[in-house]
């Protein structure tokens, strides 16, 4: 993240997402997790950050049975010893419960608005981490991403968002295997570099919760492109994947 010197390891991502053993009676869901050099101010002043990305993501309710069982054991515990405003203020705003239907069941749920911009942060974090585990060096550049996982208000980061998971499906079997030794509670995959350097990576939670990130290193320089001038000003733009339409500015 930073040029200060490392003083320890950190966990990418944090290793808080993964359950115990204590809590599941033996199963191993911390198997070689991956460890990066941090330096003191970036390693000690995530801790609210983690729970923060704790608790916002073993809440979806889409989540594979090892993130509703992480949810139900050891978050539940931690928010029953939190205050209420951590969840109402920083993890869900504007919190109300709501009753969905699930295989015929109704089940009691949260409903809220993320903070998305906290979210996002918390993600560029753990891409940076990859980062240095894949190659060794420190990312310098900006990050991109999209958060599969939340319904944007503006329907063209809508868009955006189904556009790049369409295009992540699609280019996973030009790419190398998805990594990660506990895939049920995380995994990741490299994208190769496109054509101008870019590279893309995809990283999973639980299962369903999805990312999308893409590396643009500080010597790469973009050529002038006219798709997203378009998009930017306003312009009904039609971005296409195979046989498939993505309109922008409907
Ligand atoms: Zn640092």
């Amino acid at each position: 993240m930073c040029d200060n010197d490392a003083a320890s390891m950190e966990h990418v991502p944090p290793v808080c997402l993964f359950p115990e053993i204590k809590d599941t009676k033996g199963i191993n869901f911390r198997k070689n997790l991956i460890k990066v050099p941090s330096c003191d101010i970036h390693n000690s002043k995530k801790s609210d950050d983690d729970e923060f990305l704790l608790f916002s993501l073993t809440g979806l309710i889409t989540n594979n049975t090892v993130g509703k069982f992480h949810f139900y054991s050891k978050v539940n515990r931690a928010i029953r010893r939190k205050n209420k405003d951590f969840i109402n203020k920083q993890v869900l705003r504007n919190h109300k419960y709501g009753i969905v239907k699930i295989n015929n069941e109704e089940k009691l749920i949260s409903i809220g608005h993320p903070d998305a911009e906290r979210l996002a942060k918390c993600f560029e974090h753990i891409a940076h981490g990859l980062y240095y585990h894949k190659f060794g060096k420190r990312f310098i550049g900006e990050i991109f991403m999209i958060n599969g996982f939340i319904d944007y208000k503006d329907s063209n980061q809508q868009m955006l968002k189904k556009f790049m998971k369409r295009r992540f499906e699609l280019e996973t079997v030009l790419n190398e295997d998805f990594q990660g030794d506990n895939p049920s509670v995380f995994y990741y995959q490299f994208h190769k570099p496109d054509e101008h350097g870019l590279i893309a990576v995809k990283m999973v939670f639980y299962g369903t919760a999805e990312v999308y990130v893409c590396f643009k290193a500080k010597e790469i320089e973009m050529p002038h492109n006219l798709t997203t001038e378009l998009i930017g000003g306003g312009v009904k733009t039609i971005m296409t994947l195979g046989d498939e339409e993505f309109p922008f500015n409907d």
